[in-house]
């Protein structure tokens, strides 16, 4: 179980161990990336001062996705160091408190929200993975994607087809494009 009750905590903290499932860590439904079987959840929560929680451990999970060039599944591997302060959401403490991640600059740490006395850790690792994926989704840096006129992919075999023919008012743009992929 991923969800803490915050009064529950002992005093000496509480380990968690857990095998991640895709229901626990609100994945279901998520159509960019699945978990693979496997991820963990290591952490030790405990309890500060005025209800503060203090999540430290580690996050270890692979994502499946979509290569966006070339369309193949690959895996992304998540290793995430974890050291997160969570503080109870009081009601009428500003519209948009959640929204608001609050830097305390002494510590420079970045501070998030529980409600109801209930954090989801859950949550926590989905907005990890979320942390997690780049903008771009490539199997690898390089890969060549699929040939726009056969559909062959080129990381795999090549193909005959002559190469696009640009249209002329947009070379420049290509070239610019070009220049910025070497
Ligand atoms: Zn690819
Ligand atoms: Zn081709």
């Amino acid at each position: 179980m991923l969800i803490i009750h915050v009064s529950q905590i002992p005093p000496e903290g509480l380990p968690v161990s857990a095998l991640l499932v895709p229901a626990e860590v609100h994945l279901e439904g998520e159509d960019h990336f699945t978990l693979v079987p496997g991820g963990r959840l290591e952490a030790l929560v405990e309890r500060g001062d005025e209800d503060s929680v203090h999540v430290r451990g580690r996050l270890g999970a692979r994502l499946a996705l979509q290569c966006g060039r070339c369309l193949e599944p690959y895996e992304l591997p998540v290793d995430q160091e974890l050291d997160l302060f969570y503080l109870p959401h009081r009601p009428g403490g500003g519209a948009d408190e959640e929204e608001e991640e609050v830097e305390l600059s002494d510590r420079d740490m970045v501070v998030a929200f529980y409600r109801g006395g209930q954090l989801d850790l859950g949550q926590m690792v989905r907005e990890q993975f979320f942390l997690a994926l780049p903008m771009k989704r490539l199997c690898r840096e390089d890969c060549a994607g699929l040939c726009p006129t056969c559909g062959i992919n080129r990381n795999q075999g090549r193909c005959d087809c002559p190469e696009e023919p640009v249209d002329p008012r947009l070379a420049p743009l290509a070239k610019l494009l070009d220049r910025g992929r070497s």
